[in-house]
């Protein structure tokens, strides 16, 4: 342990953003980081607990509850507060493939469980991992490192976010061949496509992707598996192969005016606009500008953030949010105790721009859409709502009711539609005879990953459901594990 009296010492503090009104006008990552310094003064609040509940990563009422990779929390903390960087970087690269991802973009589980939050503020877990990934690769710590034996198996991954990336990365260090398949022009999923440049800058995406590919990995982008490349093709020229494409079905709002111009799911959006930026700077044109538009965004998760805050870069004429839940409480309730996630209001980055340029949180909750309406051009033009009220059926399942009178119309150039996903794409589902659970994704137990067709594995959110980076890591390097014992009859991988 650190510092004994650390959590005594010190407050919890955390780096400052970037003004809410200067980052909207680039694209630029929106987070400052802390000096080393600072860093190790907040390491030395971990209690270096008995039972540190940081990292246990259990479901506790359907929400991750500390780290679902298991970092080694504790450890690492004490390392930085000594300044031991390195091996710090030695003990997170133990149980995470890509902290410079989940440094950036993880809400963070452990510090919801952290024991010290329980009647203090929680240890700045996540900065400090970030700190320990970048320092690492500032001081050219991490290096390609390729395995030292090949076993000459070779096996296929479909999808390259990072439940794919974090599969191929350890199958690899088992030793055998793996090549990635991609249909987009990008390797990275929803790292790359998805999540956008001010959350994770694509530069450090890449940095990754080519260290992968110098330890030996081969990645194939624009290939569609199902199209460039059959699914059973693929699986008679391999050994295994281990599908890791994503719950990408974009759930619909099939109501009156669904059909008009202006109405886009929130990825096309999403898509275009970093690609644009990647391949142009904007130059090319090939995106759906917000610019001078009255946004409207449906959906209030993480997607819906993102198109705000994408909107905004555009610099939308305004911009209202739509969620149908109510508005979550400003402290933990009695039914969702530490260690539960806590389910509290936040405003996150988007949102915190968009109030500082409108003068208000753009979030309407308990509210939903009625009606699109169009102008004489067949464009969206105005969305009609309707407050809602939530109510238990006769069932005693809680349904949303429609309150007459509570009918509003806002201006809507814009739509965007942000409201989850539906599992994965059929079609190498349907090709390869894969069963599915109840809710259309790929039927695999956790832990062992392994469809019903003979050496087929399926990690990430195509088998989870729509979920998190940090759950993608962990199912990718779980299903690299069960194929690598698949391949060898025994394994050494985590
Ligand atoms: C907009 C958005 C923002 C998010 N923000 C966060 C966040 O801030 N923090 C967080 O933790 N989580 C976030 N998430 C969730 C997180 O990104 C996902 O849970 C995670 O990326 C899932 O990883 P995956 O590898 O299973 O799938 P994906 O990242 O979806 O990757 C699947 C890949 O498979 C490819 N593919 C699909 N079919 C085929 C095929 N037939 N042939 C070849 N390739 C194929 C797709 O093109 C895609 O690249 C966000 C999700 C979205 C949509
Ligand atoms: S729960 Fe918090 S205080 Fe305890 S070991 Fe983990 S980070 Fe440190």
């Amino acid at each position: 342990m650190g510092k004994p009296t650390g959590f005594l010492e010190f407050h919890r503090e955390l780096p400052l953003a970037r003004s809410p009104l200067e980052r909207v006008h680039d694209w630029l990552e929106f987070h400052h980081h802390f000096p080393n310094g600072k860093l190790q003064q907040q390491a030395a609040r971990c209690m270096d607990c008995g039972i540190p509940f940081c990292h246990t990563g259990t479901l506790l009422n359907g929400m991750a509850s500390g780290c679902p990779i298991n970092n080694l929390i504790p450890e690492w903390n004490d390392l930085v507060y000594r300044g031991l960087w390195r091996e710090a970087l030695e003990r997170l690269h133990k149980t995470n493939n890509f902290p410079e991802f989940t440094g950036r973009v993880c809400p963070a589980p452990c510090e919801g469980s952290c024991v010290l939050g329980l009647n203090d503020h929680p240890v700045t877990i996540k900065s400090i991992e970030c700190a320990i990934i970048d320092n690492g690769f500032a001081a050219g710590w991490v290096k390609p490192e390729p395995p030292a034996k090949r076993t000459g198996k070779r096996v296929a991954v479909v999808g390259s976010g990072p439940a794919g990336l974090a599969c191929a990365a350890q199958l690899n260090r088992a030793g055998h061949w793996v090549t990635v398949y991609e249909r987009a022009d990008r390797i990275g999923g929803l790292l790359m496509y998805g999540i956008p440049n001010m959350k994770l800058d694509k530069r450090i995406v890449q940095r990754r992707i080519d260290l992968l590919a110098q330890e030996g990995i081969t990645f194939l982008t624009n290939t569609t598996v199902g199209v460039h490349i059959s699914a059973k093709k693929l699986r008679e020229d391999y050994d295994a192969v281990v599908l890791c494409c994503g719950a990408t079905k974009p759930r619909d709002l099939p109501i009156e005016g669904r059909h008009l111009r202006g109405i886009h799911f929130a990825m096309e959006f999403l898509h275009a606009n970093t690609k644009s930026l990647l391949d142009s700077n904007h130059q090319d044109g090939n995106y759906i500008s917000a610019r001078d538009k009255h946004v409207i965004v449906v959906g209030g998760g993480d997607t819906g953030t993102d198109c705000v805050a994408t909107a905004m870069r555009h610099q939308c004429k305004s911009l209202t949010q739509f969620e149908i839940l109510p508005r979550p409480p400003d402290e933990r309730q009695p039914d969702n105790p530490w260690p539960e996630w806590p389910r509290i209001y936040r405003l996150d980055y988007g949102q915190e721009e968009a109030q500082a340029r409108f003068g208000a949180d753009p979030r309407r909750y308990l509210t939903t859409p009625e009606k699109f309406i169009g102008d004489d051009n067949g464009h969206v033009k105005e969305l009609l709502t309707v407050d809602v009220e939530w109510v238990k059926s006769d069932s005693g399942a809680l349904i949303p009711k429609k309150i007459p009178g509570t009918e509003r119309v806002w201006p809507a150039d814009l739509v965007l539609l942000a409201m989850g996903f539906l599992g994965p794409e059929d079609t190498i589902f349907d090709e390869l005879g894969i069963e599915r659970d109840a809710r259309s994704n790929a039927k695999a137990e956790y832990g062992r990953f392994h469809t019903n067709v003979e050496g087929v594995f399926a990690a990430g959110d195509c088998r989870r459901g729509q979920s998190l980076v940090v759950w993608a890591i962990n199912e990718g390097r779980g299903a690299a594990r069960e194929c690598d014992r698949y391949l060898m009859g025994t394994t050494d991988l985590p």
